[in-house]
C-alpha cells in the first residue's frame, strides 16, 4: 500500500490578494433590491450593518483584492492548509482516478470558515465597530467568527438555531470559551424572535430566522455589525484562499483537476475551492468540470427557482437573486447542519444558471458512508456537510473505474467532524433516516417569493 502524499507550502506562499470571480464573469449578477422598493440597493442601505471595506468589497469588479497584513498573520496560525493526494482512499476505492483534497479541517475551529471570519472581524475593528451579531446553524461558523473575535479583540453574539443548540451543547462551549455570548434561537431578546415563538414556542428554528435576529440587533444599535458566514460576495472573495493555494499545490503535485467538488450550504466553501479554477478557465485556461453537492433534503440548485427571494424569514434582508427554496422553509431535521440554508450564494446562483458549474444531491445515509470510508482510509473523521463532496468526488472515483480512464479529482474538504459525532453515533445505530421534500411543502415556500418575480 502507498501512504497518501501531503503538499505543504510555506508561509511565504499565503496569497496575498483574495481572487474575485466577478472580475472573470462573461455578465453581471443582477443586483440586490431593497425589499421596500424594489430598486437596487444603493450601499448606503447597506451602512447600518457592514463595515465600509466590505461593502466595497460587495460589489467590487476587480480582479484581485489586496489582503490586509494582519489578516494575513492570523492566517499564518493554519494557513497554507496541506493539499493532499489520497492514495489511500484510492487504493480503497480500486479507481485509477487521482484524488487530491484541501483541508480546511485544520484551522482551530476545524473549518473554512476562519479565512472570512477574521477578515470581518478586521474590517469592523477598523471601522470603530465593538461588537458583531451572527447567526449560526451547526455552530461552525459561530465557532469561527468567536475565535475572530477573541484575536481581534471584537464582542460576538450568536444567535444559533434551536436544535442544534440543543443538539450541538460542544459548539456552544466552544463558543463560550472564545469569549462570546450565544442564545438559541428563536430567542425572547428580538422582535423577530418573539412574534415566531407567539406562534409556535417550542419552535426548533432555522437558519432564516437566526439572520432576522441577529440583523435587528445590529440595525438597532450604531457599535454593533451584522456578520454573515456564506452566500455574500464578499464571503466567496475571502475563501478564494482554498482555490489560489491549491492552484499551487496542484502544480508542486505536477497535475491539474478534470473535476472540482465542494459541498453548497450558501456556496463559500465551494466558491472558494472552484471560482479561482473557474476564473482561470474563463480567461481561457484549461476547462474543468465543477460540481456544487448538497444534500437531497434542502436541495438549493437542484429543486428551487432561480429567482428574486429574501436571505431571511422576517424579510429584513435585500432581495438577493439567488436559487431558493422559498424564505419560508424550514429543511427537516438532518445532520448536515451548515448545509440547511434556504438560498444560495447569488454568484453561486449565476454560475449554475449560465451553465459553468453543476449541481448534484445526495442523501444523507450515503454521504455518510463516504465519510466512514474516507476516515478508514484517510484517518480524518469529516463533517457531514464534508461528507456530501466525500460522495461525490467517491461516485467520481468509481465512474473512472467502470469507464478504465484516470481522472484528477480535487475536493474541498470544509471541516472535520469532532463536535459531529452524535451524527455519526446515530448513523451507526441506524437511526439517521433519509429524508425528502414534499413537492407541496415546495411549491407552498416557493409561493411565498416576493412580487418582484413576475413583473
Ligand atoms: C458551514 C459549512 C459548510 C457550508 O457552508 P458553505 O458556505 O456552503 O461553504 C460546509 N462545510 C462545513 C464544514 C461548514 O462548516
Amino acid at each position: 500500500m502507498s501512504e497518501s502524499i501531503k503538499y505543504v507550502l510555506g508561509e511565504d506562499r499565503i496569497p496575498k490578494s483574495w481572487y474575485n470571480l466577478m472580475a472573470d464573469l462573461p455578465e453581471p449578477p443582477p443586483p440586490p433590491l431593497n425589499p421596500a422598493t424594489n430598486k437596487p440597493i444603493s450601499p448606503d442601505d447597506l451602512a447600518a450593518l457592514f463595515p465600509p471595506a466590505l461593502i466595497k468589497q460587495e460589489v467590487s469588479t476587480e480582479r484581485k483584492i489586496e489582503i490586509p497584513e494582519p489578516v494575513r498573520q492570523i492566517y499564518r496560525q493554519w494557513r497554507p492548509t496541506p493539499l493532499f493526494r489520497a492514495r489511500r482512499l484510492e487504493q480503497a476505492l480500486d479507481t485509477p482516478a487521482r484524488i487530491y483534497y484541501k483541508y480546511e479541517g485544520a484551522s482551530p475551529p476545524g473549518s473554512h470558515k476562519p479565512n472570512t471570519a477574521v477578515a470581518q472581524a478586521f474590517y469592523n475593528k477598523e471601522a470603530g465597530i465593538k461588537r458583531i451579531a451572527t447567526e449560526t446553524g451547526a455552530g461552525q461558523w459561530g465557532s469561527a467568527l468567536s475565535f475572530a473575535g477573541a484575536f481581534l479583540g471584537m464582542e460576538i453574539q450568536v444567535f444559533m438555531v434551536r436544535v442544534s443548540y440543543n443538539q450541538k451543547p460542544y459548539r456552544r462551549a466552544m463558543m463560550e470559551t472564545y469569549g462570546a455570548k450565544c442564545l438559541p434561537s428563536p430567542s425572547d431578546q428580538t422582535e423577530s424572535g418573539r412574534a415566531i415563538l407567539a406562534k409556535r414556542p417550542d419552535h426548533p428554528g432555522s437558519l432564516g430566522i437566526a439572520i432576522s435576529e441577529a440583523v435587528e440587533v445590529a440595525a438597532k444599535n450604531s457599535d454593533t455589525n451584522y456578520a454573515l458566514g456564506s452566500v455574500l460576495n464578499h464571503v466567496l472573495i475571502h475563501q478564494s484562499v482554498i482555490g489560489l493555494e491549491a492552484m499551487e499545490q496542484m502544480e508542486m503535485a505536477g497535475d491539474y483537476p478534470d473535476v472540482v467538488i465542494g459541498c453548497a450550504g450558501g456556496g463559500s466553501n465551494f466558491a472558494g475551492i472552484a471560482f479561482p479554477f473557474l476564473g482561470a478557465q474563463l480567461r481561457g485556461g484549461k476547462k474543468v468540470r465543477i460540481v456544487a453537492v448538497e444534500p437531497i433534503a434542502c436541495p438549493t440548485m437542484t429543486r428551487g427557482k432561480y429567482a428574486y427571494d429574501y436571505g431571511d424569514t422576517a424579510h429584513l434582508t435585500p432581495l438577493l437573486k439567488m436559487h431558493t427554496l422559498g424564505s419560508a422553509f424550514t429543511p427537516p431535521g438532518f445532520h448536515a447542519g451548515g448545509l440547511r440554508y434556504h438560498g444560495m450564494g447569488p454568484l453561486v446562483s449565476l454560475t449554475h444558471k449560465l451553465g459553468l458549474i453543476e449541481a448534484a444531491a445526495y442523501e444523507q445515509t450515503a454521504c455518510f458512508a463516504a465519510g466512514v470510508l474516507f476516515a478508514r482510509a484517510e484517518g480524518v473523521v469529516p463533517a457531514p456537510e464534508t461528507n456530501h463532496a466525500i460522495k461525490a468526488a467517491v461516485d467520481e472515483a468509481l465512474r473512472c473505474k467502470e469507464e478504465g480512464v484516470s481522472r484528477v479529482i480535487l475536493f474541498n474538504f470544509s471541516g472535520h467532524g469532532h463536535f459531529d459525532m452524535q451524527a455519526y453515533t446515530d448513523y451507526f445505530s441506524g437511526k439517521l433516516v433519509d429524508q425528502h421534500y414534499e413537492e407541496s411543502e415546495l411549491a407552498m415556500a416557493l409561493a411565498g417569493l416576493p412580487s418582484v418575480n413576475e413583473v
